[in-house]
């Protein structure tokens, strides 16, 4: 897993599934599953009924939506077979307040989805590539490049999937967060669809302001985000208060230095009016020094936004370690005395490699 590669030279391989057709039933929009019936022969209503047993009802199999016709629901099985991905393997943490779930693409490339029961939500965090091409020094996910981007339908899949084991545990699903596995904009145009699906009030209905999207920091997609309808909330992973600690981190701040990035973040809050997050993944000897906070404080100052310090959850192929909890609150204390909010996350799951940047740590063993 994680180690020191950073290398952005690397070309990484992206196969792309099917291009041109749908992989499931997941990959459709409400429009685009009414033009699909409507090909078939069936009327709109059709279309509207399976939208909303597949995302109200989360059914899990055609034949469980009996309000259609048994034609109808064989023909769905064939043109658009259920599941979109197999679950094949789950993890728990002792509590059981951590769920960890392997998929199977039906390329038979796996990726991981996690859920979180707090007090008060349940949370998913969603993968939205295999692999990532973006290579952060420290990240699980990063170190073998990217395999390929998810398509709409298979993000949406792992959330149908997970809403379903949540609604099942009694403690429906709240909150989204673009987490997972992969740079959510580098797959750009599938997340934004996968979010119209789910946001639709016709099916699930889930409110995009609940929704959280992560990023390493590729500006063009900032703007882009800030032009967009859904009211998703946006965190950027900074790590680090200087240009060249953070190229060192995160190679992509060599093609978008902090001065652009910030300034990016800036036009966004500008037109969104919204308060964006900002990760600090806190490792002991390499960002977690008192003139690093005060850095990081000087390159936030005057934005409207918040710091999550998160305690860095070591990889055994990597360099890096934890600081301990006086460092680590000693860095937040600067950073808040400097006016920025800060708050200290420690991540979930640490113990079955369900924490930020650790899925996929276990793929070998999994994928078979
Ligand atoms: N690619 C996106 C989203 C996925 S990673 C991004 O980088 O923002 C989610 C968060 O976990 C990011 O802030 C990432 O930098 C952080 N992270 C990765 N590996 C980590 C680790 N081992 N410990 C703590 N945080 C980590
Ligand atoms: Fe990719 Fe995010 Fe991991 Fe960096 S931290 S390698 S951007 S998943």
């Amino acid at each position: 897993m994680c180690m020191m590669e950073t290398d952005t030279t690397t070309t990484p391989i992206e196969i792309q599934p099917r291009r041109g057709r749908p992989q499931s039933v997941y990959d459709f929009s409400l429009a685009e599953l009414i033009e699909w019936m409507a090909a078939q022969g069936y009327p709109a209503f059709r279309a509207r009924q399976l939208f909303r047993w597949l995302y109200h009802n989360l059914a899990a199999e055609y034949d469980e939506i009996t309000v259609l016709p048994i034609g109808l629901r064989e023909l769905l099985q064939r043109e658009l077979p259920l599941p979109a991905i197999e679950p094949v393997h789950e993890v728990h943490t002792d509590d059981d307040e951590t769920v960890k779930v392997v998929y199977r693409t039906r390329d038979g490339l796996t990726l991981e989805t996690v859920l979180m029961f707090y007090s008060d939500r349940a949370t998913i965090c969603v993968s939205c590539q295999v692999g990532c091409a973006v290579g952060c020094s420290f990240c699980a996910t990063g170190m073998g490049g990217l395999q390929r981007n998810l398509t709409a339908g298979e993000m949406v899949a792992q959330i149908v999937d997970i809403a379903r084991r949540s609604r099942e545990a009694g403690r429906p699903l709240t909150n989204l967060v673009m987490m997972g596995m992969g740079e959510p904009f580098h797959n750009y145009a599938a997340t934004m669809k996968m979010i119209g699906i789910i946001n639709d009030s016709e099916g699930m209905h889930f409110g995009a302001r609940r929704i959280t999207i992560s990023t390493s920091g590729v500006v063009p997609f900032i703007n882009k985000l800030a032009d967009e309808p859904y009211q998703v909330n946006l965190a950027i992973s900074i790590h680090a208060g200087n240009d060249e600690l953070r190229s060192r981190l995160v190679p992509i701040n060599e093609r978008w230095p902090l001065s652009e990035l910030i300034g990016a973040v800036r036009r966004y809050i500008d037109k969104t009016g919204r308060r964006v997050s900002f990760e600090y993944a806190l490792m002991s000897t390499v960002n977690d020094t008192d003139e690093d906070a005060r850095q990081l404080a000087s390159v936030l100052r005057g934005l409207r936004c918040h710091v999550n310090v998160i305690p860095y959850n070591p990889t055994p192929a990597a360099p890096y370690a934890r600081p301990s909890v006086e460092t680590i609150n000693r860095f937040t204390s600067i950073v808040e005395a400097a006016g920025i909010p800060a708050t200290v996350r420690y991540s979930r799951g640490v113990e079955i490699s369900a924490a930020c940047g650790q899925l996929r740590a276990e793929h070998a063993e999994l994928s078979v």
